[in-house]
């Protein structure tokens, strides 16, 4: 990337920042002040269509926000939700996958190189022989709730919160719930 790109891309950085700060200060210094106490944990995509305090109409404080392509867990994942979970009490965990994932279509399309290949492998394993898109986002979303059910059946503080799974779509805005 030339230098003068950077400058550019780090100005608009700043400037959504800025807009940022003049919006809603009260929230953020309660929040700050009070910590946090979110009402629900999200396993999502880190693709830039899928923003879940968007989808959910949601504001600081009240989404624990898992990111990563594809929703695919690994220890990371597992230590954040539990951190959610068990210490800050968190009661409901949502699975969310989406319409159109890029780490679900090179999953099926034949895996991925490099650090991406950790990615497309735990997709594969999740949605098998299925080559359908759509089918595959689903089944990958289910198949990662199915894990925290198993990795979290026996902890003290998480066996009895609620793990659901949805869909989200990416040209409509709707979130199905499986
Ligand atoms: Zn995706």
């Amino acid at each position: 990337m030339r230098p003068d790109n950077t400058f550019y891309l780090r100005a608009r950085l700043c400037e959504g920042n800025v807009k940022f700060r003049k919006q809603d200060p009260a929230l953020r210094i309660e929040t700050a002040e009070n910590g946090q106490h979110p009402y629900a944990i999200v396993v999502c995509c880190s693709d830039s269509r899928v923003i879940p305090e968007k989808i959910f109409s949601a504001d600081l404080g009240e989404l624990f926000v898992i990111r990563v392509a594809g929703n695919v867990l690994d220890d990371h994942q597992l230590g954040s939700i539990e951190y959610a979970a068990a210490h800050l009490h968190c009661p409901y965990i949502l699975v969310l996958g989406h319409t159109g994932c890029g780490a679900v279509s090179a999953a099926i399309g034949g895996g991925g190189e490099g650090f991406i290949k950790y990615i497309t492998d735990d997709i594969l394993e999740a949605v098998g022989s299925e080559r359908d898109p759509d089918t595959a986002c689903r089944l990958n979303a289910l198949h990662a709730a199915e894990r925290l059910r198993r990795e979290f059946s026996a902890h003290p503080e998480i066996e009895s919160v609620c793990i659901e799974t949805a869909v989200y779509d990416i040209k409509s805005g709707c979130v199905e719930w499986l």
